[in-house]
């Protein structure tokens, strides 16, 4: 069996057994020391070495909802803000859902399952009186990524704030929170750190800090940051927490470090997207031609479904690659590169996947004679 999946992913074998070696009570000083420790090198890696980063024991999506409820202020609530969506897929929906849910006015830059946002997309915005801009930089249902320079420049021209779901981008692609002057940066564990999902790790820009600090009323009881934040600086959290997983950090950093660092570990998934997309291309296969994160590829089906590819992988040889949903579900299926997968794991889901495809092909064939 392999995962192709986008998360979460085929974990590597020592973080798979880190409780094994037995773990500490949370509420020590020991256990405070090693979050301390691990939040900082991850804040290293996004490129926020100065910024504010807590974590919260949600998958990525009571990620998401927490920065909407806690970093915005709905109708009726003290300075109501305005929100910009690049709305590009099935997260950036998400996004919209959320402002909705939470009462915050928002517009949304809507484009189709292959466009990325271009500069004449923004025209219509500028100096239009919005406050935020939320923007998931790799859009996971189809691996476009956006280009940060271009929303990071809009952002500053009208002084945004700039909110990022880095998700399924961070650890793939380069990402950096102070040079673009990203306000918010949320990751979650299963996606490229690899770890086991329900951990989620929020960074915040000093001026999202004070935002927050002087405006934030959140809804929730259980994510409400200033308490994140409070607790935070002793490496404590407000509740229980994902223990586990902070463990299998911990382990994972060691293993990037071992790499060679977070470039060399961009580097291991790079090569692998290359890798595939070189090969793909050659047994041809389709790869969409927009701007592409490492963290997966496409592949475009129009002779036969790719749900049907999806599920012949599945239950003919235990490779699992990530379907589409709505209506690109016969069209599109996604094939990940992070994750403990290797070149050769990729000959074989390539070469099982030309004989299904052939098939498949055949079969059509001799339903129309
Ligand atoms: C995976 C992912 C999420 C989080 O989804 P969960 O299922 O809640 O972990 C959010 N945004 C993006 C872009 C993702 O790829």
């Amino acid at each position: 069996m392999k995962q192709f999946i986008v998360g979460p992913v085929e974990m590597y074998p020592s973080t798979k057994n880190v409780l094994e070696k037995g773990y500490t009570y949370f509420r020590t000083q020991e256990y405070g020391h090693m979050v301390k420790d691990c939040l900082k090198k991850v804040a290293d890696m996004m490129g926020a070495s100065n910024s504010k980063t807590i974590y919260l024991a949600a998958s990525g999506t009571g990620a998401m909802d927490a920065v909407v409820d806690n970093c915005m202020s709905g109708l009726g609530k003290n300075g109501c803000d305005k929100a910009l969506v690049i709305n590009g897929g099935s997260f950036g929906h998400r996004f919209c859902e959320l402002l909705e849910w939470y009462k915050v006015p928002y517009d949304s830059i809507d484009l189709e399952w292959d466009q990325v946002v271009k500069a004449k997309d923004f025209e219509p915005y500028e100096n239009k009186g919005y406050t935020a801009l939320f923007v998931n930089l790799d859009e996971t249902s189809s691996g476009k990524l956006y280009d940060i320079g271009l929303i990071s420049d809009f952002c500053k021209r009208n002084n945004l704030y700039l909110i990022v779901d880095a998700i399924s981008t961070f650890l793939a692609d380069d990402y950096n929170m102070e040079k673009y002057e990203i306000d918010v940066t949320i990751i979650s564990s299963q996606k490229g750190l690899c770890l086991s999902p329900g951990m989620s790790i929020v960074s915040f820009s000093n001026r999202m800090v004070d935002k927050i600090n002087r405006e934030g009323c959140p809804n929730s009881y259980y994510f409400d940051f200033k308490l994140y934040f409070r607790n935070i600086d002793r490496g404590q959290t407000p509740f229980t927490t994902t223990v586990s997983i902070m463990y299998e950090l911990k382990d994972m950093l060691e293993l990037i470090e071992k790499s060679g660092g977070k470039d060399s570990w961009i580097q291991i998934v790079q090569d692998k997207a290359n890798y595939f997309r070189k090969k793909a291309a050659e047994l041809g296969l389709k790869i969409p031609d927009y701007p592409k994160s490492n963290t997966l590829t496409p592949l475009y089906f129009d002779d036969v479904k790719a749900s049907d590819v999806v599920k012949e992988l599945r239950e003919r040889y235990e490779l699992f690659v990530n379907p589409c949903g709505g209506a690109m579900a016969d069209k599109l299926l996604r094939v990940a590169h992070i994750g403990n997968t290797t070149k050769e794991d990729i000959d074989l889901l390539l070469e099982k996947m030309s004989v299904i495809v052939n098939e498949l092909k055949n079969k059509e064939l001799q339903g129309v004679m």
